[in-house]
């Protein structure tokens, strides 16, 4: 006998709780966030209780639910607590920035990407303790990684890398490392450096790939190619380093079928994670003035969670997925809007996992 667990009915509206009645296994819940402050009212999958035991989804690494391993689900299970990454601003630069490789950084890159990186001009461990007790505040007991965000966070040599990584390393409760590059930025006093590191913490390596197309490499300023990533990603796997992939839907000039192209190909790799990111359009831009000038669309929320529902069919069931969505800063983005609303995003991906009684690898076979 299934039983209807709702959490909180008090706002429901009528057509929400005929939602409710309907999938049974619902639970309701309220939540603000500092972007979009207005209070929300959102239905979560949470499974169906039968006779007071939850039943789960066939998805095997997921402990509420979900139909992808998650991040949060892949550090409980290693860590067996709270983890939390913090990200910081080392104050590198990129070679598609200062000349070396292109001017200007990519097309929707701003600030080097480090959206919720600290202030460059504080010291990294003032960036790292600010954040650390805010955390602390709420969870005690929590871990942390740092993740060295903003902009190319290799693209120095290995002495540097050593100065400005070790410190925070050092940090009580500190249990791994998050380093973001990219893969043309990997030298070989730098591969070093980091299979030393990788010996003595949890490291992952992120490389921004975004696309496995050139053509649109070149149509956002990306100054490398699919062969230089494979490369770098070749160096760092033969080296027994994590890899998190990044990519970004919603490119200029990309459909549907070469996103999934994209997804099928790093899927591939089994890399250790993956961030699925949606294209945000931020002021101050270089594709805000083309999204302006009417140069390309956004895509629709719809549009968005069935690409993601789509490639995270691909991943093998193993490939943690960090993300299914970005973060745009509230005060920069110009669009998708509804990106704002980022449970709502989460929670259309989980229904329509759902609906189409789907999973993380289900299609794997199809590679
Ligand atoms: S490589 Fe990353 S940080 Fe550098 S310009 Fe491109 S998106 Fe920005």
């Amino acid at each position: 006998m299934h039983r209807l667990q709702l959490v909180c009915v008090k706002k429901v509206k009528s057509n929400h709780f005929r939602t409710v009645k309907r999938q049974t296994h619902v639970c309701l819940f309220a939540y603000k966030t500092v972007e979009y402050p207005r209070l929300m009212w959102y239905d979560i999958f949470i499974g169906i209780k039968e006779n007071g035991a939850k039943r789960m989804n066939k998805f095997p690494y997921t402990s509420d639910n979900k139909r992808y391993h998650t991040w949060n689900y892949h550090l409980r299970e290693k860590f067996g607590c709270k983890v939390f990454k913090i990200a910081l601003n080392a104050g590198f630069t990129c070679p598609n920035i200062d000349g070396t490789r292109g001017f200007g950084g990519c097309t929707y890159c701003l600030d080097g990407s480090g959206d919720f990186a600290g202030n460059p001009a504080d010291s990294l461990l003032k960036q790292f303790d600010e954040i650390k007790t805010r955390m602390h505040k709420k969870w005690p007991e929590a871990k942390y990684i740092p993740y060295f965000q903003a902009h190319t966070n290799t693209y120095a040599p290995a002495s540097v890398l050593r100065e400005r990584f070790e410190p925070v390393l050092a940090q009580d409760g500190v249990v791994g490392l998050s380093i973001a590059t990219r893969a043309d930025c990997l030298a070989d006093d730098v591969l070093e450096y980091l299979s030393e590191l990788n010996n003595r913490t949890y490291l992952i390596a992120e490389l921004g790939l975004q696309t496995i197309f050139d053509e649109t490499g070149e149509r956002i300023n990306r100054c490398h190619t699919y062969a230089e990533f494979l490369e770098g990603f070749e160096k760092l796997k033969e080296r027994g380093i994590n890899v998190c992939v990044h990519l970004i839907d919603g490119l200029p000039g990309e459909t549907k079928e070469m996103m999934l192209e994209s997804a099928a190909a790093v899927a591939r790799l089994k890399p250790h994670c993956v961030k699925l990111h949606l294209l945000h359009v931020l002021r101050g831009t270089k594709i805000a003035e083309q999204y302006l000038n009417g140069e390309f669309e956004l895509l629709s929320l719809d549009e968005y969670a069935d690409i993601i529902v789509s490639q995270l069919e691909l991943f093998p069931s193993e490939t943690i997925i960090q993300r299914v969505t970005g973060d745009g800063g509230w005060n920069a983005l110009i669009g998708p809007l509804w990106s704002l609303k980022k449970f709502v995003v989460m929670n259309e991906i989980d229904k329509l996992m759902v609906r189409r009684d789907t999973y993380q690898g289900a299609k794997k076979e199809m590679l």
